[in-house]
């Protein structure tokens, strides 16, 4: 079933993915019930399986930014307002007197639209991880204009196309091409490529989305800018320190704030759930992003309406949303099943200790060790120290003098077989003596038994030992060799 299923795949050409238009025949009056539907098709449908492969084989990307094409290359829109942005910024700080009303206004505007974009952009429309009421809706569709980055169209496009394809060059802020590209750069010039194809057909539905995509900029101007300027001059008569504070600075805030969640979480701190990608958990991304910083967690469970799921972590734009559930106004806040979030922890957990384990040398593979006849184990015990403990020959040379008890108990041992006297019959060895004595196995008895107990085979550090899966199955695929009675050493 599924090789004909591949063979399919493989051997068809990927379809073109842009949406057919039936235009042609329509007239112009309804083009734009048809450019409606077009919106509305999933644009993915018919994605390739190969795609990521396909499309970065065949589609060209632009030049690499250098020095000497950089000033050819701008994206003059966002780079005149991420520049510009921050001289006025500057200089009207250096002319304007900061009054404190306005100071803990502009913080409370910081707040408020960087919300637009965590609560609204992020998790509300492109990842739906909660439903919102309108009045929320539109709320947040005019603190996120406020923020200035974009329509939340265009934004969860390619947050979207992030999600999907992080780390390759499909993805709009890919992370591998530096802290500075994922933070700023990729939008300082003209995309070097398309971002991966990223259905947004959910957006187009949505009244709110389209209302503000079609108003955007007298939206931005008046959310950014109008709003924060006149709410001060209206209050305490302060309508320049609100225009540079709660407008053009916080609007700088607001920005490098956000943009940390591209660059910030895709680089600094642990990687609990999964090491696969760059996104990262740190304390310090959330508090500069309004608790995206648990961006780790986040692209494992992007459907999630949390980012941080311990109390004490810092996530005021899950708090948020848990506020307007409270409310009334939001709904449905998804949470990924906690069994599942505590499995990605537990591998993580263990490929650390496993790491840990691979660090320390352990006693020979029993496959390695030579199935000595218990002859040839006498002959040799007259040249080298050797005992017989639970089917394994020891050679004890280096340890007669440092045995605890004195050389003499395992110098009468030598080719015996101590078994008993090991296990407690002269003294119950400790687990480190067993795990010790492990390592001086060379060469398992021919017909020699176990004396039935498995711990008396295994050494207490490898009964829990970590196995990857395809060493498990290894283990038991020689399981012939162990029902057959020959290989009870595996
Ligand atoms: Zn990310
Ligand atoms: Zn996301």
């Amino acid at each position: 079933m599924s090789s004909v299923y591949q063979r399919k795949t493989s051997s068809s050409p990927p379809p073109s993915l842009s949406v057919s238009s039936s235009s042609t025949t329509v007239a112009t009056s309804d083009m734009t019930t048809d450019k409606l539907k077009n919106d509305m098709t999933p644009v993915d449908i018919n994605i390739p399986d190969n795609y990521v492969e396909h499309t970065l084989k065949t589609t060209k990307a632009l030049p690499p930014i250098t020095w000497g094409n950089w000033y050819k290359e701008l994206n003059w829109l966002s780079f005149t307002i991420l520049t510009v942005t921050p001289t006025i910024g500057l200089i009207g700080a250096y002319l304007t007197k900061l009054r404190w009303e306005t100071f803990f206004f502009a913080i409370f505007y910081y707040f408020f639209t960087g919300l637009g974009i965590t609560a609204g952009y992020h998790r509300l429309w492109a990842h739906r991880s909660y439903n919102a009421s309108k009045p929320l809706q539109y709320l947040l569709a005019l603190a996120g204009a406020g923020a200035v980055e974009g329509s939340i169209k265009w934004w969860s496009r390619g947050h979207r196309a992030h999600h999907r394809y992080t780390d390759t060059d499909l993805d709009p802020y890919n992370a591998h091409k530096g802290l500075v590209w994922s933070h700023i750069g990729w939008m300082l010039v003209k995309p070097r490529r398309k971002p991966g194809v990223a259905d947004v057909s959910d957006l187009s539905k949505n009244e709110v989305v389209r209302w503000q995509h079609r108003h955007y900029v007298p939206l931005l101007l008046m959310m950014g800018f109008v709003v924060p300027t006149v709410i001060p001059w209206l209050l305490w008569g302060d309508a320049k320190g609100g225009y540079v504070y709660a407008g053009v600075l916080r609007l700088c805030f607001v920005h490098h704030s956000t943009f940390c969640v591209n660059s910030l979480a895709h680089w600094l701190g642990e990687t609990p759930f999964d090491d696969k990608h760059t996104p990262r958990d740190h304390v310090l991304t959330a508090l500069v992003t309004i608790g995206e910083g648990y961006h780790n967690f986040h692209h494992q469970f992007p459907m999630d309406y949390r980012n941080a799921i311990k109390w004490y972590q810092y996530d005021p734009t899950k708090w948020f949303i848990w506020a307007c559930q409270q409310l009334g106004l939001a709904s449905h806040l998804k949470v990924f099943s906690d069994n599942e979030v505590r499995k990605g922890q537990l591998t993580m957990q263990l490929k650390k200790l496993r790491e840990t384990q691979e660090k320390l040398k352990w006693p020979n593979d029993n496959t390695d060790l030579p199935v000595i006849s218990w002859e040839s184990f006498q002959e040799q015990s007259q040249k080298r120290p050797l005992i017989l403990i639970s089917g394994f020959i020891h050679d004890v040379s280096t340890f007669i003098e440092e045995h605890p008890g004195g050389p003499h108990l395992i110098v009468k041992m030598i080719g015996k077989d101590a078994t008993t006297a090991f296990f407690g019959g002269v003294y119950d060895h400790s687990n480190a003596a067993h795990n010790l004595l492990a390592m001086k196995r060379v060469g398992i008895l021919h017909g020699g038994h176990a004396h039935g107990l498995e711990d008396k085979l295994i050494p207490p550090s490898q009964r829990l030992k970590i196995a990857r899966y395809n060493e498990l199955s290894s283990a038991y695929g020689s399981s012939t060799a162990y029902s057959d009675g020959e290989g009870m050493f595996y």
